[in-house]
């Protein structure tokens, strides 16, 4: 569904990604782990083009979605990304927050989108702070609420950069709960996680990133319970 294909990137001279390809099925959760620096956010930013590439091909249900040529307006539509830092805008509501890229992107109508930005509050628990401002919300709702507006757009696939990283421990199960449900409800997701057992727990497949290649992939069960390369259990080692 999504096929990420010989992906290269660098940064003036250093590579980052070094041949990178993976295939995201649909329906399916990747989880992405690796050490610090060893390319994960940049391969999500990479995905829906944050980042130009030098070299490799992105795909989209079989349509190509990267280099020259491509409607970066409809790959961003198509693929949603949740960053560890919320972003949300501190001068807009909550409310306007979620339904902005709808309304302009979109183009929803206003109470098209403030309905439906309202049933996905409903959702995440936060029905009451569609007036709220983000300053006024603790960590977790301002992650909800930036999950929720990724979600607005209807993505096809969401990419979710370290989510939890930036919150409080109380506030990390919160979030990872939204996370749950939307696998549960089978949205395609990639995300670079840190949370080991969350990722066990959710994830298809997961992949372990060093060095800018992907140096070991599997389903959870192995790859926890049973890692073939040294350096994948040097790494589960350090961090579990
Ligand atoms: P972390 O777990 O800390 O989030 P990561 O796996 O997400 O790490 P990346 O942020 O993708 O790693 O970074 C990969 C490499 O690319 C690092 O060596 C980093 O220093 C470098 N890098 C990332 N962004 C830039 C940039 N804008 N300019 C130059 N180098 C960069
Ligand atoms: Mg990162």
């Amino acid at each position: 569904f999504l096929q990420i294909q010989d992906l290269v990137k660098s940064y003036d001279d250093t590579p980052v990604l070094r041949s990178v390809s993976l295939d995201v099925d649909q329906h399916e959760v990747v989880c992405l782990i690796g050490a610090s620096g060893s390319g994960k956010s940049t391969l999500l930013r990479c995905i829906n083009s944050l980042e130009e590439i030098d070299g490799g091909e992105v795909w989209l249900d079989d349509q190509l979605v990267s280099g020259e040529g491509t409607d970066v307006d409809q790959l961003r539509r198509d693929v949603g990304i949740v960053f560890q830092s919320f972003n949300l805008f501190p001068h807009m509501t909550v409310q306007q927050n979620i339904t902005l890229a709808p309304r302009k992107i979109r183009g929803l109508a206003d109470r098209v989108a403030n309905d439906r930005a309202a049933e996905l509050l409903q959702r995440v628990g936060l029905a009451d702070k569609a007036s709220t401002y983000p300053d006024q919300l603790s960590g977790g709702q301002q992650q909800r609420v930036a999950i929720v507006r990724a979600l607005a757009m209807d993505p096809r696939v969401l990419l979710l950069d370290e989510i939890t990283s930036a919150l409080d421990p109380e506030l990390v199960a919160e979030v990872l709960d939204i996370v749950r449900g939307l696998a549960h409800d089978g949205l395609t997701m990639l995300l670079a996680t840190h949370e080991m057992s969350f990722a066990r727990e959710v994830a298809s497949t997961v992949c372990f990133l060093h060095a800018g290649t992907i140096l070991e992939q599997g389903p959870p069960e192995q790859m926890f319970g049973d890692p073939q390369e040294e350096r994948t259990k040097a790494f589960l080692h350090s961090v579990t």
